[in-house]
């Protein structure tokens, strides 16, 4: 009965933000399948964090529009997500409402769940944000050189004080909502505990996109992008580096996993 429900509430949700344009036709279908499982499986509690997620990240999407306009041909996907995007922000989550679903005494799923999204959480609103730092970003395997805003792999000071701020809202959340009874420690020390999780799956997603993401070149307008077989001006891209498999969508998947993988770790450490 409860898979139902949330097959309806995720119905909703998706519906609203298709027609608000925050998800296309392949993004409402991938997440109405992902929200009925995760608030199905897992309840009300899951489905808040979840919705903290995509509520924010949608709002500032559309935040300081005018400034990021010139930014847009940088990233592979405007605003609209789609079922790619959905999948690599919240296939790890859904996986550690399955891991409940099959150990509901366990703390490890919620723990998992949530960092999860804090990591995503933290790499959304660090993408957003950081774009508004007044200094260009440096690299993040090169502190000493600065690139051009957008760049993946390039990090600033108020990118990152964004991300710890997206990853303790979820992570704050999550230590007070927590639905198994458990706690392995107090409140707050679970809080930090994810946030500092979700905070190192952002550094990670960024690590991987000065490294080895896939990444392409414009010949039109010599610019390095994300776009791929073409850019914004409608040129074919071509690649420069990265693996052409390691797309931006793999790339978040890799940072959720990442998150949950150091707070488990940090969890085993202490249990
Ligand atoms: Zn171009």
């Amino acid at each position: 009965m409860q898979l139902l429900y949330g097959f309806l509430l995720a119905g909703i949700i998706s519906f609203l933000a298709y027609r608000a344009h925050s998800l296309n036709k392949s993004g409402t279908i991938a997440a109405t399948v992902m929200g009925a499982i995760i608030f199905g499986l897992g309840g009300y509690k899951w489905a808040i964090l979840l919705l903290a997620f995509f509520i924010t990240s949608s709002a500032l999407s559309r935040a300081f529009k005018n400034r990021k306009q010139d930014l847009a041909e940088k990233f592979s996907k405007g605003n609209e997500r789609d079922a790619g995007q959905v999948f690599g922000n919240g296939g790890v989550a859904a996986a550690f409402v399955l891991v409940h679903a099959l150990y509901p005494e366990s703390i490890l799923g919620w723990v998992g769940f949530a960092a999860s999204l804090a990591a995503v959480n933290a790499d959304t609103w660090a993408t957003e944000l950081g774009v508004l730092n007044p200094t260009p970003p440096r690299m993040i395997t090169n502190l000493k050189k600065r690139v051009e805003k957008g760049t993946s792999g390039g990090i600033s000071l108020l990118g990152t004080v964004a991300s710890l701020l997206g990853s303790a809202l979820i992570a704050i959340l999550a230590a007070f909502l927590n639905p198994t009874e458990r706690l392995i420690t107090d409140y707050w020390s679970l809080a930090l505990l994810i946030t500092f999780a979700g905070l190192a799956g952002s550094l990670f997603d960024s690590f991987l996109g000065a490294t080895v993401q896939a990444m392409y070149f414009c010949p039109t307008d010599q610019k390095e992008t994300e776009k791929h077989p073409l850019h914004t001006c409608g040129t074919p891209t071509i690649h420069i580096r990265g693996f052409s498999w390691l797309n931006n969508d793999i790339v978040n998947l890799a940072c959720a996993t990442f998150g949950s993988f150091i707070a488990l770790l940090f969890i085993s450490t202490i249990q």
